[in-house]
């Protein structure tokens, strides 16, 4: 028996595609029983925010992902689309009638029990004791009891309930006559860190865009308590205009070959992938309001002209470090027979986490079938989002939307950026239709 936890986007889609491959499960939601902070009602897939599942265009990364998705079996892209409401190239959906068909979908399937109550760490363990699988898709506002078991499950530092991420920007569009290579004090590779170099001048103007920036307010649920290892750069600034030349920006151990001095502030930047597509802002968090902070962000030298493919939030959420807590099919390394699916394995978004909840079936009926997992080739959607999961890269683990710096750049790597997404859309579109076939 496979329990899928958690009705959300991965669970439902976990279990639709077990279902769809001839495997029974039960399905286990708390909901209506007991509600999360963020959810309003029992049905299934609930959108608890935006009613967007990003763009349906296939020449962009949402919109190939969604066509991975579609290649696989998936239910809620299909019933989004049914359902959708005008959104221009964005796919943004009627939540009530799309939520209440994926749950009359999924009740209405004979394989798939539905079982609407708390999960807990006893049923986790008596599942496990008996030979069950069990896929936890109980996403980031998973309770605290399963959220607390599955930290010991993956080992405490695995496990994070917050999370601050940092803006990240694609390396091609980063401004290298201003931006320089060097780790500080020269330790380290050369290229590890890049810098972008303020002068006072720049400084100064930068930290007065950041002090009058807005800020988005905590939630309810949000105690502030829980920030206080990842403070805000605004917070910092408030306190002293020079706090952050001192601490986050703090310059020391570099000179930049411009100038040949040390600079009077530096905003690192740091790989996020082994391929060094992406970079992601160091100790940068930040609670700006998304369409200011790109306009401050533009303001660090050297990006002026960068695509941000990820801004910086802090919000609650439950992840795990699943480069070292999960193998390549989401299984948790330490606990046989434990699977992780959805925003809990380190992707962000509705239908991210709905393509983890794909995955994971499509790996357990192979298991089923007594066949080895199958990855996903690097340059499709699917295998970009899972080499995120699996780069073992020195870095701050954050989750990831899907993006185009998630997709290998072509070996011609073109200067333009149109011709170089091009040619990642038809690498992509080549690997998955070979990886489906290899599925059969
Ligand atoms: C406040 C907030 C706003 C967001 N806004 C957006 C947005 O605008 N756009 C976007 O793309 N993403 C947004 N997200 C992220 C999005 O919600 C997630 O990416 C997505 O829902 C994750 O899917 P999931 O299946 O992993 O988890 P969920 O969709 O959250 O599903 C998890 C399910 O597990 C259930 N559950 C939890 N614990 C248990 C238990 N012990 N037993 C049984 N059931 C349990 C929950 O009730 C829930 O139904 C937001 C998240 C939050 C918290």
């Amino acid at each position: 028996m496979v329990h899928v936890v958690g009705g959300g986007f991965a669970g439902v889609e976990c279990a639709w595609g077990l279902a769809r491959r001839g495997i029974a499960c039960r399905l286990w939601e708390m909901r209506p029983v007991q509600m999360t902070p963020a959810h309003q009602t029992g049905l299934f897939s609930e959108l608890v925010c935006s009613n967007s599942f990003k763009s349906r265009l296939p020449d962009s990364p949402a919109g190939r992902l969604k066509t991975e998705m579609t290649a696989l079996g998936s239910l809620v892209i299909p019933t989004g689309e049914a359902h959708s409401v005008p959104g221009g190239a964005a796919l943004a959906v009627d939540r009530d009638r799309y939520a209440q068909a994926v749950t009359e979908a999924i009740e209405a399937e004979p394989l798939i029990e539905v079982c609407r109550q708390v999960f807990t760490p006893d049923d986790a363990e008596a599942a496990l004791a008996a030979g069950d699988q069990v896929v936890l898709a109980t996403g980031p506002l998973t309770s605290e009891p399963l959220a607390k078991w599955l930290a010991q499950q993956t080992g405490q530092e695995h496990l994070y309930f917050y999370d601050a991420v940092s803006p990240t920007v694609e390396a091609a569009g980063l401004d290298r006559s201003i931006i320089f290579a060097q780790s500080r004090y020269d330790k380290g590779e050369g290229d590890d860190y890049l810098n972008c170099p303020f002068n006072k001048e720049e400084y100064e103007r930068f930290i007065d865009a950041l002090l009058a920036a807005d800020r988005v307010p905590l939630k309810d649920f949000e105690e502030p308590k829980y920030f206080e290892g990842c403070k805000p750069i605004e917070e910092i600034a408030s306190k002293g205009r020079d706090s952050l030349r001192f601490g986050n920006f703090k310059p020391v151990g570099l000179r930049d070959p411009r100038t040949e001095r040390r600079p009077w502030a530096v905003v690192q930047l740091r790989p996020e992938n082994r391929e060094k597509t992406l970079y992601s802002l160091v100790a940068f968090q930040t609670r700006m309001k998304w369409g200011v902070q790109q306009e401050v962000l533009r303001m660090i030298p050297g990006l002026a002209e960068a695509e941000f493919v990820r801004l910086g939030v802090i919000h609650r959420n439950t992840y795990v470090e699943a480069p070292k807590a999960l193998t390549s099919w989401l299984e948790v390394r330490s606990r046989p027979g434990l699977f992780v699916a959805g925003q809990l394995t380190g992707v962000e978004g509705y239908v991210e986490s709905a393509a983890m909840g794909i995955y994971v079936a499509v790996q357990l009926a192979r298991l089923a079938a007594g066949l080895e997992p199958s990855m996903p080739p690097r340059h499709c959607a699917y295998g970009s989002l899972i080499s995120h999961l699996q780069d073992d890269t020195e870095r701050e683990f954050a989750p990831m939307n899907i993006n185009w710096g998630l997709f290998p750049d072509p070996p011609e790597n073109p200067k333009a950026k149109s011709e170089r997404r091009a040619l990642k859309l038809a690498a992509a579109d080549e690997a998955f239709q070979h990886w489906l076939t290899a599925l059969g």
